[in-house]
């Protein structure tokens, strides 16, 4: 017998018929000797009219009154979807994110999950009971108590913390896709289901926004170790898996803060390749680039700085043992941007090659929605003195190109706070 927590989304519960089909699905899955957690989203578009409500009443609601809006939607689902279980003799019971002890911060519409405490959960699951759980929603740690809610898609997270508070044994994400694919199946149908996918892809795919999954609800799979699945609410098909490596033991308390940063990386075999005051204008960015995938060459990082005068400055990295090539192409493609542009000596464009760089990131969804973090970084390289070449961000992760005899200050426990 297995412990199961079954997301179910905003389409999956969109209509009485699909409540029904979400109750048939989880009596059958308790019926075959398992326990089961559901968590369920508001029933279809349901936050997005409740934001709109709000903007008709208000230019800028109050985050805490927003959170109080956002969080009846969800409540609405797990009172129905508890009344089907019961009408098909599956004893079941509703319980909302501060019934069942889901503390997060005070940090209204985007709250992070601090702890949760099972014991009510554990003892209605004794009691041979199906939890119905409202997703995106918990309650601010504080005193006040104050209803809080994840942030968008936050249902996701919501189940996925439940599983690993619970030690549950996987957790299924039932959606209105068979899976995931390799990308937004609605924007292109010749997309292809993956059977299987590790954390870290997914978190990139998820942070570069596939909404499929929640990138907050991957990072906590990875990091307690949390088997999980996306599965279509419309069949039987096994879905994707999302493999993790295996559980660390990692404390339950401060389960989504932590650390807002998983990992420090860097990467030494890196060199740069900078074209100076080439042509600012349309074409010249895939021009270079063609050229340089032409020779399959590796490009990590692209950094293009901005100029007063028409052109500007682009620098790239790629492996050490491709620089050579890299710098050739570089030559030779110049004349070609240039084109019959007349240029005076000092401002004629060049080729730069810089051998001895390093790549140093850190990485973690707890940087979403924490600008902070980026700066923390940012400092910390300042403070042990070191030249930042290039950044790279995206929402789960930033990379610094730096010279490469910095790498071990820069990643010197004493050089920063940056776990
Ligand atoms: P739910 O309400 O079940 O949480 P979402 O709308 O949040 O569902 O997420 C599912 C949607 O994610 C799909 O309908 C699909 O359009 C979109 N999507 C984006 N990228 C992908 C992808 N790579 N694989 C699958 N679905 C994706
Ligand atoms: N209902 C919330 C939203 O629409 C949470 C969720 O669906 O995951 O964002
Ligand atoms: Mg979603």
């Amino acid at each position: 017998m297995a412990l199961i927590v079954q997301k179910y989304g905003g389409t999956s519960v969109g209509t009485v018929e699909r409540i029904q089909a979400v109750a048939a699905r989880v009596k059958k899955t308790v019926d075959a000797g398992n326990s089961v957690v559901v968590v369920v989203s508001a029933m279809g578009k349901t936050t997005d009219g409740l934001v709109k409500l709000a903007s008709e009443v208000s230019s800028q609601p109050p985050t805490r009154e927003m959170d109080m809006l956002l969080s009846t939607g969800e409540q609405v689902s797990i009172a129905v979807v508890s009344m089907a279980l019961q009408a098909i003799g599956q004893p079941a019971i509703s319980l909302t994110g501060a019934q069942v002890g889901i503390l997060t911060e005070a940090n209204h519409t985007r709250a992070r999950i601090l702890k949760i405490e099972t014991d009510r959960m554990e003892r209605h699951l004794k009691e041979g009971k199906v939890l119905v759980v409202a997703g995106f929603q918990g309650v601010s740690s504080l005193e006040d108590r104050d209803i809080t809610t994840l942030g968008r898609g936050g249902s996701d997270t919501s189940a996925v913390a439940l599983a690993a508070a619970l030690r549950a044994d996987f957790c299924e994400i039932y959606t209105d896709v068979p899976g995931i694919l390799t990308t937004d199946p609605r924007l292109v149908p010749e997309a292809q289901l993956m059977a299987e996918i590790t954390s870290d892809e997914m978190l990139e795919l998820a942070s570069l926004g596939a909404k499929v999954l929640h990138p907050r609800a991957v990072e906590i799979a990875r990091n307690y170790g949390m088997p999980l699945v996306v599965r279509s609410s419309w069949t039987e098909d096994p879905g994707t898996w999302v493999t993790s490596p295996p559980p660390q033991g990692r404390p339950l308390e401060g389960l989504e803060i932590a650390q807002p940063v998983d990992g420090v990386e860097f990467d030494t075999d890196q060199a740069k390749v900078s074209m100076l005051r080439v042509p600012d204008r349309p074409g010249v960015a895939a021009k270079l680039f063609g050229e340089i995938a032409a020779h399959s060459l590796d490009v990590d990082l692209i950094i293009q700085s901005i100029h007063e005068g028409n052109n500007n400055d682009i620098a790239f990295t790629v492996t050490r043992n491709s620089l050579a090539q890299a710098e050739s192409v570089a030559n030779a493609i110049l004349p070609v941007l240039v084109g019959d542009a007349a240029i005076a000596p000092p401002e004629q464009p060049d080729v730069l090659i810089e051998q001895s760089i390093a790549k140093i990131s850190i990485a973690g969804a707890g940087m979403i929605g924490r600008p902070g973090v980026a700066a923390q970084m940012f400092q910390s390289l300042a403070t042990a003195g070191i030249n930042i070449q290039m950044i790279s961000t995206s929402e789960v992760k930033v990379s610094c190109v730096i010279d490469a005899t910095d790498c071990d200050s820069a990643i010197a426990p004493s050089a920063a706070p940056l776990r």
